[in-house]
């Protein structure tokens, strides 16, 4: 069976449609989901056995058969601890077919087969019964089922379901119980993922600010979480404001609700700031005593934390939909909300605790503004950064005169507003959107900045710009940052190459093309941690998972080579200042390890192993002017 996977073409900016093979790239969103990485993680196996232990020997103690249902049984391995621990029988679901093939081959490997039944579906279609997927209803629920949010990859549902169809009232669960941890902080650095902080320009007539629409400060966002590693995040780039509380506990041995639902905590601020970021991170108890615990508190919390790394499950960052100040001492209310797969929080300042009731809604958050859903975390924290912005104020200085016609190419960029503010007030301005939803976005910007006059918001794609859109003018200026948010990998963004060859027509035979060019960089690393996601397990607490191994393949760099090379094959290069751009792409067809210098990679400066590259581009605004996406 084929499959279409529809894909937005980054050169062009064009939907596409690719006919693929029911199970390619699966090997990829394995490696991409993080498989090798759950294998790698000793602490959650190790921890895992052990309640998978304890459970089947209380099971035994009471007299019982152990019967084990494992809901997303992945490799088989949380099956095979059971059956090793002796338990009777395991039935193993997975709904993901070419895992639940590779499961029914480590099972078979592993000498599993007559006590583990790998069951190809989702837990919700299983049937139970004398003809069904399980004889019998299960005495020990094993699962993991959890994402850095907890419950982002459907544990509520599921658990939910399990205990009305599928395992026995008083049941074993592995784990037994989770608990959602949260505390209270300011971090300039986390807000600036979330908001735009006002822009200032330094202008020859006094220093200007550019401010975000109202729509956008006021804007809730988007309920999606921003799961970071807070282990790296030095204590220098947040201020605490609350000691660590319990936010809410799911116990998995009795049955789950999953419909939305609040919790609510009363929190003493120990310090006062602004509280702008909820962190959270959950742990989770393997048994009913809480003795074999498995946590993902960060270092402050934990010091032990720092060493355990693992990338499947990280911290949570929540941004709260204002800031709001609060004083040490001062009681203040943390709620948080939660449907079936994400939560989201609110602060209220303590008034009585009956009044603060009535305002919970618990409907999800909605984005107003449009900006939380056209720009990405790394998006707005590019935005905010004040070193960037002034490169482009400097290049923008340099390349606008009184008489410029200026056409701006990218998404949903502040250049224009920037460039107008830089006082070159007779410039006309045009900005070219793709999406009507861009469009209302800078609409709402230029409003709220009063320049809703000044630049002509153009609807329309490059090859279709004509020259009524440009009231038959020539442009000749012409700037993107660039940025496109089809934008997946760093050369991507090089859609303005193309864009500007579709507008040519539309230059002035001596435009001025900012980037003037473009260079793509590269690096051969050694990863301290990360290379576990990707390097293979062989065997996993003694159970040969080499079919899973054999699964992930690794893409070899080549590829991403041959992706870039590929994106030169462009004849219709008509400026000069971009035949730099191409000659440093041809150039990097030669290079392997290194920087693009034009000349022979350097030797590297140590020894070690290479795990992987890293890649950037760096835009060439102005001559001596760059901006790096590295
Ligand atoms: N239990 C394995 C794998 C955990 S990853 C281990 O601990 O190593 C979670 C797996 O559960 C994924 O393979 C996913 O496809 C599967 N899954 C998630 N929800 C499921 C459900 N409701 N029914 C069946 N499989 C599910």
């Amino acid at each position: 069976m084929k499959t279409f996977c529809g894909r937005a073409n980054p050169t062009t900016g064009a939907m596409e449609w690719l006919e693929e093979d029911e199970n390619y790239d699966y090997h990829q969103e394995i490696a991409r989901s993080r498989y090798a990485d759950m294998l790698h993680d000793k602490d959650r196996n190790t921890k895992y056995y052990q309640g998978i232990r304890a459970a089947v020997s209380r099971v035994k103690e009471r007299g019982e058969k152990a019967i084990v249902l494992d809901i997303g049984t992945g490799t088989g391995l949380l099956s095979m601890m059971a059956a090793s621990a002796g338990a009777d029988f395991c039935y193993a679901i997975e709904v993901f077919k070419p895992m639940a093939n590779a499961a029914v081959k480590i099972v078979e490997k592993n000498g599993f087969r007559d006590k583990i039944k790998v069951i190809n579906k989702h837990s919700t279609e299983v049937t139970v019964g004398p003809d069904g997927d399980m004889q019998c209803r299960a005495n020990i629920l094993v699962t993991e089922l959890f994402d850095t949010e907890l419950i982002g990859e459907g544990a509520l549902p599921t658990y939910e379901h399990a205990h009305k169809y599928l395992v026995q009232e008083g049941c074993e669960a592995v784990p037994h119980r989770a608990t959602v941890y949260v505390q209270l902080v300011e971090s300039k650095r986390m807000w600036s993922w979330n908001k735009l902080l006002p822009i200032h320009v330094e202008a020859e007539d006094g220093e200007k600010i550019i401010v975000s629409p109202s729509e956008m400060e006021n804007c809730p966002g988007v309920p999606s979480v921003c799961d970071i590693q807070l282990n790296q995040m030095p204590l220098s780039d947040f201020t605490i404001l609350s000691d660590v509380v319990t936010m809410f506990s799911v116990d998995f041995s009795k049955p789950v609700r999953s419909a939305s639902t609040y919790y609510r905590v009363q929190l003493e601020p120990v310090k006062s700031g602004k509280a702008q970021i909820v962190l959270s991170w959950w742990d989770i108890d393997m048994d009913p005593s809480g003795k074999i615990n498995c946590t993902m508190a960060p270092y402050w919390v934990k010091s032990t934390s720092a060493f355990q790394w693992r990338d499947h499950w990280m911290q949570c960052v929540y941004f709260l939909p204002n800031e709001e100040p609060v004083l040490q001492g001062e009681m203040v209310y943390l709620t948080a909300c939660r449907d079936e797969y994400s939560v989201w929080y609110k602060l209220q300042k303590a008034r009585g605790e009956e009044e603060n009731k009535t305002d919970v809604h618990v409907e999800s958050p909605v984005c107003r503004c449009q900006a939380h859903l056209l720009w990405n975390r790394p998006r707005f924290g590019a935005l905010n950064d004040q070193n960037r912005t002034r490169q482009y104020i400097k290049s923008l200085t340099k390349v606008l005169k009184t008489d410029s016609v200026c056409l701006c190419i990218s998404d949903g960029s502040l250049l224009p507003v920037l460039a107008h503010y830089l006082g070159a007030k007779q410039v006309e301005y045009f900005f070219l959107v793709f999406w009507s939803l861009h469009f209302n976005l800078l609409f709402l910007f230029f409003k709220a900045n009063h320049l809703e006059d000044k630049i002509k918001i153009i609807e329309a794609r490059p090859e279709l710009l004509t020259s009524s859109h440009l009231e038959d003018k020539k442009i000749s200026v012409l700037v993107g940052e660039p940025f496109f948010t089809t934008s997946l990998l760093p050369w991507h963004n090089l859609y303005f190459w193309y864009a500007r060859t579709a507008v040519i027509s539309h230059l002035t035979s001596n435009v001025t093309v900012l980037p003037q060019s473009a260079s793509l960089h590269m690096m051969i690393v050694e990863f301290q941690d990360l290379w576990r996601i990707r390097s293979p397990c062989g065997t996993c607490e003694g159970f040969d998972v080499q079919t899973m191994d054999d699964m992930i393949k690794v893409r070899r760099l080549k590829i991403v080579l041959a992706q870039v090379a590929a994106k030169q094959d462009k004849t219709h290069l008509g400026l000069k200042k971009y035949l730099v751009t191409v000659e440093k792409f041809v150039l990097f067809k030669l290079w392997v390890l290194y920087k693009v210098t034009g000349s022979d990679p350097p030797p590297l400066p140590r020894k070690g192993k290479s795990h992987g590259a890293v890649l950037w581009m760096e835009y060439h605004l102005a001559a001596d002017i760059s901006v790096s996406t590295g």
